[in-house]
């Protein structure tokens, strides 16, 4: 479905709990904040994937928190890809990927994202708060192995680690990943105390641009993406004061407290189904609600960043 900015609706990310092993200095939490709640059922979780898909809805992304330390996360794969979900998708610290990365897999988990912000194991520790650099690159190289493909890398560029960038993308090639995506720090939940620390990409990308043999375009976010010459895909995420990224939005996130929210960067723009998922009624019925919650929440979705069109009438 189309909304008034004429932005189609492919995408569902979903935060499946607040719960988090690391305490990376930065985090946006998703736009959500920072109670520990424990996140929808897997039934709820599966009612609104199911309605997402009548609303043109393709790929789902996990997300959280911490996805993994959902016990029940293999049969939320598995029972999100029933409903007739084309990819689904998670974006992880991969400090567990290791142990799981198999077993998810063979749930229906397409590929995976793994943040990793650092190379240098002492500044790893100071930006996640956690010393398990060691295990999280063993959980790209399991995710690798066990083909979670394409495997793609998550660093959110900061003036920590900015100076590590080139050699990150090595690290990424000498892992047989086979994308890495380098974020700009969004200033939403910590990364708004934090944003002292944003670091522009345009310097980094200047170089990548001149180290590609080829650029695309994606259609999601209008991100540009880079193809080096070892076959690693580089993708630019710039979304702050960005119109052209909020263009291409194509995404509704369901929150752990059950809320059909139209923007990351917006608290206000968001529809609350958790009372309607919880009611005791059968699911047909919820269904129905829940499919009139979109309906709203398409209406209400507004690019974050948008062109203005400024009238000075007095000049007439
Ligand atoms: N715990 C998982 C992880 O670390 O990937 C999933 C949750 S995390 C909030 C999802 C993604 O958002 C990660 O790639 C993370 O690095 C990125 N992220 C978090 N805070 C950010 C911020 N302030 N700006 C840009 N990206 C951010």
């Amino acid at each position: 479905m189309i909304d008034k900015y004429g932005r189609p609706l492919e995408d569902l990310r979903i935060t499946l709990t607040h719960v988090c092993n690391f305490s990376c200095f930065f985090c946006h939490m998703e736009g959500e904040g920072q109670e520990k709640q424990n996140g929808l059922s897997l039934h709820d979780i599966v009612l609104v994937t199911k309605v997402a898909t009548k609303f043109g809805i393709k790929y789902v992304k996990l997300t959280g928190g911490e996805p993994t330390l959902r016990r029940d996360l293999p049969e939320i794969i598995s029972s999100i890809k029933k409903v007739g979900i084309k990819e689904v998708s998670m974006t992880t610290n991969g400090v567990l990927l290791n142990t799981l990365a198999e077993k998810l897999k063979d749930a229906g988990l397409d590929r995976v994202n793994v943040s990793l912000h650092a190379i240098d194991k002492v500044k790893f520790k100071e930006i996640t708060g956690v010393d398990a650099f060691d295990k999280v690159i063993s959980g790209i190289r399991k995710a690798v192995e066990v083909g979670l493909k394409p495997v793609k890398l998550n660093f959110v560029v900061n003036k920590k680690n900015e100076e590590e960038t080139i050699e990150f993308l090595k690290l990424a090639e000498d892992l047989g990943v086979n994308e890495v995506h380098l974020i700009e720090l969004h200033p939403v939940g910590l990364g708004k105390e934090s944003f002292s620390c944003h670091e522009s990409l345009s310097k980094i990308e200047q170089y990548i641009k001149s180290n590609s043999i080829k650029s695309v375009i994606r259609n999601k976010h209008f991100r540009p993406r880079y193809y080096l010459k070892s076959g690693l895909i580089v993708e630019m995420v710039k979304p702050y004061s960005n119109p052209i990224f909020c263009a291409g939005c194509n995404r509704i996130r369901l929150t752990v407290d059950g809320k059909l929210k139209t923007c990351l960067y917006k608290t206000d723009k968001t529809i609350d189904i958790f009372s309607i998922l919880k009611a005791d009624l059968k699911d047909d019925v919820k269904e129905e609600v829940i499919t009139h919650a979109f309906e709203i929440a398409i209406s209400i979705r507004e690019p974050n960043f948008k062109y203005m069109l400024y009238e000075n009438k007095q000049a007439l």
